[in-house]
């Protein structure tokens, strides 16, 4: 994961450090896949293993939660709710994932 995200950032920058941090499970039942908020100036991505437990899984959840991370910044995200996905997250992450599955990103991916 930490490959795509680096991946991600050199592709789509979003100016500032985006961090991964794994955890057994997230959320109330554990019913989050992963989570996204403001870590000082950077952003920080939790991701829940028992969520993620397939690599494709993971791939989608990471991505979306980079749109995230391009979309908001640490200032908004903190005024934003989690589930803000207006058509633009829809259309940067329909990029990302296009480019990674179907046009040679996984492989540009494993060169980070
Ligand atoms: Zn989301």
């Amino acid at each position: 994961m930490a490959q795509v995200l680096r991946w991600m950032e050199a592709t789509w920058p979003c100016g500032r450090p985006v961090r991964i941090r794994w955890t057994p499970t997230l959320g109330p039942k554990g019913k989050y896949s992963a989570q996204t908020q403001r870590s000082g100036t950077g952003m920080l991505i939790t991701m829940s293993r028992r969520r993620n437990r397939l690599y494709e899984i993971a791939i989608d959840t990471i991505i979306h939660e980079y749109v995230h991370c391009h979309q908001w910044g640490p200032a908004r995200a903190e005024l934003l709710q989690p589930d803000d996905h207006p058509p633009a997250f829809g259309a940067l992450y329909w990029e990302i994932l296009d480019r990674f599955h179907h046009q040679g990103g996984d492989e540009e991916a494993s060169e980070y």
